[in-house]
This record gives C-alpha cells, sequence and structure tokens, in this order.
C-alpha cells in the first residue's frame, strides 16, 4: 500500500499512537509510552517519538521507534502468577497450623487426646511447608547460573533399585506390584546421580499417589537413538488429554484436592522437566485416563 503523501493519521488507525505523535509534534519533543495492540493476538510495545527539528528549530517531522516487549510482559505475568501461586500454597499450611495453636492454646492443650489430635495436624502441615520450601530451593538452583553438575557414568539398575527399595513398604501398603525389567547389556548414562535420584524418586512416588491399591508399576529402559529411555509406568488413574501439556507446569495439578491430599507439592514434574533439561536430555507423559501412564525419561548415553 502506498502510504507516502498521506497524512500519518490516515496511515496509522490508533488513537493512542496518533496522540502520542500529535503531541510530540506539537511540544516539538520526544515521548515515550508502553501500548497494547490487540491484532490479532495481545502484542506490547514500548512506543518512542521525537520530533525532528532543523537547525534552526523548525519542525521538520517525527521518529517513531516501536519496541516490540510481548516475551518481556509474558514472563513478568509469569512471575507474578508464580509468587501469587507460592504465597498461596504458603498460606493454606501456615492457616492451619496458627489455628491448631490457637485452640490448643484455648484449652485443648488440657485434653491430652485432642492435645495429640492436633498436634499431629500441625505436624502434617509443617511437613507440607517444609517440602514446598525444599522444591522452591531445588527449582531456584535449577535456574540458577550457579547450577553445578556432577555427571558419571551411571548404571540405571544400580539407580533405581535402591529408590525402589526405599518405596518397599508403601508397594507393600497399597499391594502394588512393582516390575523392573533393565536389560543387562543397557548402555550407562551419563548423569548427576544425586539428581538422577531425585527424578526416578519424583516419578516413582507419583506412580505410588496415583495409582489405586492393587495396581502395577513398571520400569523399563532401552537404548533409543543414543539416548537411554526409561520408562515409568503405571496401571493408575492417568491424565486425560487437556490436562496432558500442562502437568510439567510448576503447581499445576489435575485434581487439586487429591494431589494436595496425597501429599505432592505440584512442583515434583517441573523439577524433573528442568533436571533433565540440564542434561540435554528430556521427559515426556503418555496417558490414558483410568488406564495408566507412561512417563518416559530419555538421557544421553555415557
Ligand atoms: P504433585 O506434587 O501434585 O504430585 P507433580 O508435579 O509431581 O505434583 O505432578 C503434577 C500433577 O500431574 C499431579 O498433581 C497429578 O495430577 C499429575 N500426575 C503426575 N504423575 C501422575 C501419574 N503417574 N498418574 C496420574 N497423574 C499424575
Amino acid at each position: 500500500r502506498d502510504v507516502s503523501g498521506k497524512p500519518y493519521w490516515e496511515v496509522i488507525r490508533n488513537e493512542e499512537i496518533n496522540s502520542l505523535i500529535k503531541e510530540a509534534l506539537n511540544g516539538k519533543k520526544a515521548l515515550k509510552k508502553q501500548l497494547m495492540i490487540i491484532s490479532p493476538e495481545e502484542s506490547h510495545f514500548n512506543m518512542q517519538v521525537s520530533a525532528i527539528l532543523s537547525e534552526s528549530g523548525d519542525l521538520v517531522g517525527a521518529v517513531a521507534l516501536f519496541h516490540d516487549i510481548t516475551e518481556l510482559k509474558k514472563l513478568e505475568t509469569l512471575r507474578s502468577e508464580f509468587v501469587a501461586n507460592v504465597s498461596h500454597e504458603l498460606k493454606t499450611p501456615l492457616t492451619s497450623i496458627k489455628g491448631f495453636v490457637e485452640t490448643l492454646r484455648e484449652g485443648a492443650l488440657n485434653d491430652k487426646k485432642r492435645a495429640e489430635h492436633f498436634l499431629g495436624i500441625i505436624q502434617a502441615h509443617t511437613q507440607r511447608l517444609e517440602d514446598l520450601v525444599n522444591d522452591l530451593l531445588s527449582l531456584s538452583l535449577l535456574e540458577s547460573k550457579e547450577l553445578k553438575l556432577h555427571p558419571m557414568s551411571l548404571q540405571i539398575k544400580e539407580l533405581v533399585d535402591p529408590i525402589i527399595e526405599l518405596y518397599r513398604e508403601r508397594f507393600d501398603e497399597k499391594n502394588q506390584e512393582i516390575r523392573v525389567n533393565i536389560p543387562e547389556n543397557t548402555p550407562p548414562i551419563k548423569a548427576d546421580r544425586k539428581k538422577m535420584e531425585q527424578v526416578f524418586a519424583n516419578l516413582l512416588d507419583n506412580a505410588i499417589k496415583y495409582t489405586p491399591a492393587g495396581g502395577t508399576i513398571t520400569v523399563t529402559a532401552q537404548e533409543h537413538n543414543g539416548f537411554v529411555r526409561v520408562d515409568v509406568k503405571d496401571s493408575g488413574v492417568g491424565i486425560s488429554a487437556e490436562h496432558l501439556p500442562r502437568i510439567f507446569e510448576r503447581f499445576y495439578r489435575v485434581d487439586k484436592d487429591r494431589a494436595r491430599d496425597s501429599g505432592g507439592t505440584g512442583l515434583g514434574l517441573a523439577i524433573i522437566k528442568h533436571i533433565l533439561q540440564a542434561h540435554d536430555g528430556k521427559v515426556s507423559v503418555q496417558s490414558e485416563p483410568q488406564k495408566g501412564s507412561t512417563f518416559s525419561v530419555f538421557l544421553p548415553k555415557s
């Protein structure tokens, strides 16, 4: 479209932009403003207009610069949502702890049985706060530049077996069968041992939590295009397609109440995703509601 020779207000059909240009021209000065434009998607710009003057000080025209800050705005929104989420997550157990301490001080302390019960609740919420803070620290460490990995050659079986032993009681309690199928010739991976323990402990913890009593959890490993792929499969509640793309987000939970009751922080999968990114690996998920889920971890071969 040929726009030369036309007045700017006929070409730019945006009231905010035009009024800033007008103001700059009229005042022979430079101005700044943040704009939001919705066409077709929401975009944000830093707009700067400067009047151009000739040597004698006459108005020649104006230059307008638009700096696209949409991505920055998105990050800003994410950050403030994160802070809101963290505050909310911390507030729930705190409110409860405060309430039960008050109840104890107002007399429940003298009733040993009730006091025991309330102390149990306080302890559970304190544990929750500790878990949350630990997970938040893990996340912030993973995101910081100070993250130091100590990669070494690791055998998947040697990594997974001790975690399964650690969880043995929980499998037994829920009458869940745990199967491990990691072939002898599975190549070792190159990874940080502590971080990998965190990944598989988290995945197995979820598998136990989200699989009803009597279910089966299977861990398998195989080589896959230069990577070692480890699958943690469960016969649990599964995740429906609409939720699948979001479960690796911080604090995203499919069923908020159930997830909180089962003691989750909503940060486990976000931590796993970060750890795998730091290892040049990845994690993916396949799931069908009521049938079960398979989380696949891909790690570079040693
Ligand atoms: P949480 O602490 O709530 O378990 P995660 O980040 O580990 O947080 O998981 C996020 C959500 O993904 C969970 O709340 C749950 O809804 C879903 N999820 C994770 N693992 C499984 C699984 N094995 N089966 C079904 N749902 C799962």
